[in-house]
């Protein structure tokens, strides 16, 4: 494990340690940039929001926001970090080397995404508001089956697997998102609200265009953004296309340790790293 909050590298060129299986970490997405402000496509509306599961958990609602900049596969760090957070996921490292880093987010989990500030669940307020009106973070428990996610340094995605309860595998999801930037405490991102499913039979389809295409309306996202996050998704299809890692890893057939505990969300969830607090 790390100290708290003492340094912080892009994924893109880790410096620092990394972390042992069984350590317990906090997966996180930062909000979009307001309307108006630096990065931002510069029109009225809120501030973040995220996707749902592929026909998955209730709650286990995925995904969070943000961005800012230009470049899809750019970590802009200072950028990204000085920004809310909108999501946070407690999860257990299952690998972390230079080619992956893996956690595992346990069934019954307490996270942290974004609802309506009057506690309306984001994907029931209709698309032309529901990322126009002002959010706030819920604490909530994740639902259903957990997750698990990888994610390769640098690349603007990172690939979930799906179990039903019995462990039958159901799907791969690509979540289209900023590179991580790795600090003491976890990894930071933003979601770029389009994402990709992908089947056993590996098919695959896009998924939440509609979310795609309303962030950009309410202004979270300009055009040169979301061209550069469609390109990043037609990155995605040809991995897909290749099959290799992560798809032709085996992932399906991991499990956890049942020693494991449920990680805990700890009070600072929403902390900034200490090196880039003002
Ligand atoms: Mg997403």
């Amino acid at each position: 494990m790390h100290g708290p909050d003492a340094t912080l590298d892009s994924d893109q060129n880790v410096s620092g340690g990394r972390w042992t299986p069984g350590d317990h970490i906090l997966w996180r997405y930062r909000a979009h940039p307001a309307p108006g402000t630096a990065g931002a496509a510069g029109r009225p509306g809120g501030t973040h929001d995220g996707p749902r599961a592929p026909g998955g958990p209730a709650d286990g609602h995925h995904s969070p926001n943000g961005h800012g900049g230009h470049d899809a596969d750019a970590p802009r760090e200072a950028g990204l970090l000085g920004r809310t957070v909108a999501v946070c996921r407690p999860v257990t490292v299952v690998r972390d080397d230079a080619e992956t880093l893996a956690v595992w987010v346990a069934p019954d989990t307490e996270c942290v995404r974004p609802v309506l500030a009057d506690g309306t669940e984001l994907h029931r307020e209709p698309l032309a508001t529901r990322y126009t009106k002002p959010h706030r973070p819920l604490r909530t428990r994740w639902f259903g089956a957990g997750v698990l996610k990888l994610a390769r340094p640098g690349e603007p995605w990172s690939v979930w697997l799906f179990w039903e309860v019995d462990w039958t595998f159901r799907s791969f999801y690509v979540n289209l998102e900023a590179p991580r930037v790795r600090w003491a405490g976890g990894v930071d991102s933003e979601d770029h609200y389009l994402d990709l499913v992908v089947h056993p039979d590996r098919s695959w389809e896009w998924r939440d265009e509609d979310e795609f295409a309303a962030a950009q309306r309410a202004g979270l996202m300009s055009a040169s953004r979301a061209a550069a996050v469609r390109d990043a998704g037609r990155r995605a299809v040809d991995a897909i296309g290749a099959w290799g890692p992560p798809f032709s890893a085996g992932w399906e057939l991991w499990r956890p340790d049942p020693k494991w505990t449920v990680p805990l969300l700890p009070a600072d969830w929403d902390r900034t790293p200490a090196r880039l607090s003002s």
